[in-house]
């Protein structure tokens, strides 16, 4: 434990530097000061629970599905890309939840967890939904807003949702699945938008009434790119048979599936598994920084290097837990003293601004988060609006709470770059 005592010793150096400074009648030093006091507190908050190593981690990785079947509602998936395949097919999301609250457009789905709770009859099954605009500058927007205080009505352009069932329901049978291909859903689900294959398609087309729209601006998308040459045709010829509502999750080949991000099953994979690198170089390295620092006898320069110390020293523990299974985009792992890896120490979420249940009023928890790797495997380039984070951490109702909504929004925090 040589980094930790020499961390140790770095705090107490700046400890009393902070009671100097104050002492002097410099405001910006002050002020300089100030901050790093709450960056120091922060941290010294997190110290006291450090205890990462105890709680297992899932780990999600991406695949191209084994079966054509493995990926439809049926199976209870886990998967990223393409359209969600609906745990509740019936009754989705409507209205503004759709919809990014910044630019207005239907949200694209990011991926779903497939995560049941056997403890509770009614988390028999268990699927998390996340959803995503794709312009940058709506997730900017997003966390600009989500960093005022607890807003009322929060603007968001990124959402998640959890739905939940019980063994015995209307959409599923209650024998356990054969995961063979041969399991059929009890129920057809609701019909789907012809465009994105995600949202219902609740409007049809006023001329040939035969397709379906989740939204007059994808209507209007789709009339400008297809359908004006098709709706003509469609009267009797054309069958735009609802593959999504009839066979149980499976994308209309009608579906633009260049508007969708790229389809992948999630396999899971205990962190365990992945032994720790035998070198610990990077972490000792950054730790080292801070007795650096200590030599030179300039203030402003110890705590800049402070400073950079807590981000990369954040950063190093992050890139040795994520370096021995790099091809991860996903971490799970549902416990109340669990917490995300942070891949940076600004624009974490406090423990303490974690909100409420909206549904319940109860503890939200950490359940998983979502790395970066996703966006290379969605082909996502480096345009001027392309997306990019850190990391998206997903944080649900502790008690994960029966609310009358099939789908229950939960709170989603994003880390910028
Ligand atoms: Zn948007
Ligand atoms: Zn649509
Ligand atoms: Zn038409
Ligand atoms: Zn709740």
């Amino acid at each position: 434990m040589e980094g930790a005592s020499a961390e140790g010793d770095s705090m107490e150096e700046l400890k009393g530097l902070r009671i100097s400074s104050l002492d002097s009648d410099s405001e910006e030093d002050a002020a300089v000061v100030e901050e790093n006091r709450k960056a120091v507190d922060v941290e010294e908050e997190d110290d006291e629970d450090e205890d990462d190593d105890l709680e297992p981690v899932m780990l999600g990785f991406l695949e191209k599905p084994e079966h054509p079947w493995s990926l439809l509602r049926q199976s209870f998936p886990s998967k990223a890309g393409g359209a969600p395949a609906w745990l509740d097919p019936v009754n989705l999301p409507t209205g503004r939840h759709c919809v990014c609250d910044i630019c207005g457009k239907p949200l694209r789905f990011v991926l779903q967890v497939y995560a049941p709770i056997t403890e509770k009859e009614s988390t028999y099954h268990r699927t998390l939904f996340v959803f995503m605009c794709s312009k940058m500058s709506c997730l900017l927007r997003d966390q600009h807003e989500q960093w005022k205080h607890k807003p009322e009505q929060p603007s968001r352009s990124v959402k998640v949702f959890r739905c939940q069932l019980p063994l015995s329901n209307p959409f599923y049978s209650s024998e356990h699945s054969k995961n063979d291909g041969t399991d059929r859903p009890s129920s057809p689900g609701a019909v789907l938008c012809d465009r994105c294959g995600t949202w219902k398609g609740d409007k049809l087309c006023g001329r040939c009434k035969k397709v379906h729209y989740c939204s007059e601006r994808h209507q209007r998308k789709d009339w400008k790119s297809v359908h004006k040459y098709e709706c003509r045709q469609v009267d009797n010829s054309l069958q735009l048979s609802n593959a999504g509502s009839s066979n149980g999750g499976t994308i209309k080949t009608k579906v633009l599936t260049k508007k969708l991000w790229p389809e992948y099953e999630i396999v899971d994979e205990d962190e365990g598994e992945f032994g720790a690198k035998v070198t610990d170089d990077s972490q000792n390295n950054a730790l080292s920084l801070v007795s650096k620092g200590k030599a030179d006898d300039s203030m402003d320069s110890i705590i800049d290097g402070f400073k950079m110390d807590i981000d990369k020293r954040t950063f190093a523990i992050f890139e040795e837990r994520r370096s021995r299974a790099p091809d991860q985009v996903l971490r799970y792992c549902r416990s109340s003293t669990a917490k995300p890896l942070w891949p940076m120490f600004s624009g974490r979420l406090p423990k303490a601004d974690i909100p409420s249940c909206k549904h319940c009023g109860g503890r939200m928890i950490f359940e998983f988060q979502i790395l970066s790797t996703l966006l290379y495997y969605f082909g996502v380039d480096n345009g001027r609006d392309s997306l990019d984070w850190a990391t998206v951490v997903v944080y649900t109702c502790e008690s994960s709470c029966d609310a009358s909504v099939a789908y229950k929004e939960e709170f989603v925090w994003v880390q910028l770059y």
